[in-house]
């Protein structure tokens, strides 16, 4: 048995090929309105030169960002992946759940050719950014890499059971295949942060 193996997934040909049709980047500034799966939010940013660090919290539809530095995007960035990784966490584990398979692990990274892969040894690894998809394209790439589980290969049972464990396919799917390289547009600050501590 081969030690892992990949996937070449359409979903995943769609984004590398549409990398360079890139809407307009989202910086993680004062005032920015982010959709974390389906919840939306506002950063909230606010310097604040006496701290020691960077403090982060989701409250009330805002994320709160008190900071001593002029530009926390590396931060935000670090909490939206943590976020993340609980968000598909859970989700995989439910669905795994669902279907008596275990998971070893669930890993979040900063993937550019793929929104999630699953690998012989039970780990299913996804990008961070997909967070900021409506929550049944999230739902639909968890769906798809946990029927990878149970069928290592994407024949109609697995494309059945990827049906069956995702929460609307069809739209999901959709999504993924045609805006999924638009999550490409989040990433760092672009001006450094004036808006002093009130
Ligand atoms: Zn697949």
């Amino acid at each position: 048995m081969k030690q892992a193996y990949d996937f070449a997934d359409q979903y995943q040909d769609w984004m590398q090929a549409r990398m360079d049709a890139l809407p307009q980047p989202v910086s993680f500034q004062h005032g920015v309105a982010l959709s974390l799966n389906g919840q939306e939010i506002t950063l909230n940013l606010k310097l604040d030169l006496t701290r020691k660090n960077t403090s982060i919290s989701l409250k009330n539809n805002e994320l709160i960002v008190l900071s001593n530095k002029h530009d926390p995007s590396v931060r935000i960035m670090r909490w939206l992946k943590t976020y993340a990784k609980d968000v598909l966490q859970k989700k995989s584990q439910e669905k795994a759940l669902s279907i008596s398979k275990n998971i070893e692990k669930v890993s979040v990274r900063d993937t550019k050719s793929r929104w999630g892969s699953c690998s012989s040894d039970k780990t299913l690894s996804y990008s961070w950014r997909l967070i900021f998809a409506p929550p049944e394209a999230l739902d639909y790439v968890v769906a798809h890499e946990v029927a990878h589980l149970k069928h290592l290969n994407h024949s109609k049972a697995f494309w059945n059971l990827c049906r069956e464990l995702s929460d609307d396919f069809i739209n999901g799917q959709f999504w993924m295949r045609n805006h999924g390289h638009e999550l490409m547009k989040y990433g760092a600050i672009k001006e450094p942060l004036k808006r002093l501590v009130e």
